[in-house]
């Protein structure tokens, strides 16, 4: 009955947004690049050809150039996202025991991986309840640590630093799935920085892109000449070799190529990092201000150095968000609602650097005449 009158709100049109797409992942993909697949000649063609490996080496060198990446540094790229690189990982990176960070679903997945590894020791992990967040501390014996920068699933973001104390020889790897190219970044004591390109980078799933420092590029040998049995599809030896030559193990989406070069291109020209961190922040900063002055909203990160740039959660008292979500939809607007095992009354937004601080302000705008249409 009320998810009927939900659904038959219809919101002004000067209220809405641009665009409707706020989703953490997929999420916005300017219309532009996507008229780029259809007017690529690359689409088609031979993943080995000079002009696909173009493609690719123009990503590898812009991603460097994006990130400011130190000396050494390469990128490396590979079938399968980050959920694979997870995998990758495990097999190829951590040598005997991994500490994690889990303060949210993504961090809790891969250390799952490393903790269920039967080669591998119980991996050690540092845990925070949903909307905190948890760091990692040295750990004696442990030479991987890894967190996510920004926990997808909560909308926390963790500092990117080395950690105090630890192994001169333990590697730092970072998930920067929902924060590489939206959030600031110093490589500084930092090995691996990985992710998927279709969050801040608008592009479509399917690859994983990791940054690696020559330790961790050290490790992948070392480990690799220690007899580990790893398959093909899992080697970070080989995907490193491809990655030279600007390719990929196997055959990638040309399309994902192509939608992330573009907005690869896109940032570099509108500023870089700095600015698109900026950009990202305003537009959240923009959310969170909104619902600190709501009576039936706030946020649902406490701390506001806690809060993610480009993940906003907003809770929701008084009003069920599942309404307001679904007269949202009805209207054009998708994919606002918080990770499914949260179970809270709550509104997730994405602020990727796609969407821009009048889009996000359409949208609360637009969640004001709901929720007074609702009352
Ligand atoms: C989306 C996401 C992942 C998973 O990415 P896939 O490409 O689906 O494997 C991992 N970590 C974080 C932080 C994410 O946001």
């Amino acid at each position: 009955m009320v998810e009927f009158a939900a659904r038959d709100i219809k919101i002004p049109a000067n209220l809405l947004p641009s665009d409707g797409r706020f989703g953490a992942g997929p999420s916005r993909i300017p219309a532009a690049h996507v008229a780029e697949i259809a007017s690529s000649n690359l689409m088609g063609t031979s993943h080995r050809q000079a002009p696909v490996r173009a493609l690719v080496r123009e990503i590898r060198e812009g991603l460097a150039d994006l990130l400011r990446l130190p000396a050494g540094y390469e990128v490396v790229l590979g079938n399968g996202g980050a959920s694979a690189f997870w995998a990758l990982a495990t097999v190829g990176l951590v040598r005997r025991h991994a500490a994690h960070a889990v303060f949210g679903e993504f961090g809790a997945k891969f250390a799952k991986e490393t903790d269920r590894a039967d080669f591998l020791a119980p991996s050690t992990v540092f845990q925070a309840e949903p909307g905190k967040l948890a760091v990692v501390e040295a750990v004696a014996g442990a030479d991987a640590y890894c967190w996510p920068q920004n926990e997808t699933s909560t909308g926390v973001l963790s500092p990117v630093m080395p950690v105090a104390g630890a192994d001169p020889e333990a590697l730092t790897i970072v998930d920067a799935t929902s924060s590489a190219g939206a959030v600031e970044v110093d490589f500084t004591g930092i090995d691996v920085y990985y992710f998927s390109p279709q969050k801040a980078f608008a592009s479509d799933g399917g690859l994983w892109v990791a940054v690696m420092s020559p330790r961790a590029i050290a490790r992948v040998e070392e480990l690799a000449s220690a007899g580990r049995w790893v398959p093909d599809f899992l080697s970070l030896p080989i995907a490193l070799d491809n990655s030279r030559k600007d390719q990929t193990f196997n055959t990638p989406a040309l399309a994902t190529l192509i939608l992330l070069r573009a907005q690869v291109r896109e940032l570099l020209a509108c500023g870089g990092l700095a600015a698109s961190a900026a950009r990202a922040a305003a537009a959240s900063g923009h959310i969170y201000s909104w619902a600190q002055e709501r009576a039936f909203a706030s946020p649902f990160v406490e701390r506001p150095q806690w809060r993610s740039p480009v993940v906003a959660t907003i809770d929701f008292e008084g009003v069920d968000a599942t309404d307001i979500q679904a007269a949202l939809r009805a209207n054009g607007v998708f994919d606002v609602f918080p990770y499914r095992s949260l179970g809270r009354n709550q509104l997730r937004v994405a602020t990727f650097p796609a969407t821009s601080v009048d889009d996000a302000a359409a949208l609360t705008a637009s969640i004001d005449f709901v929720v007074e249409a609702l009352a």
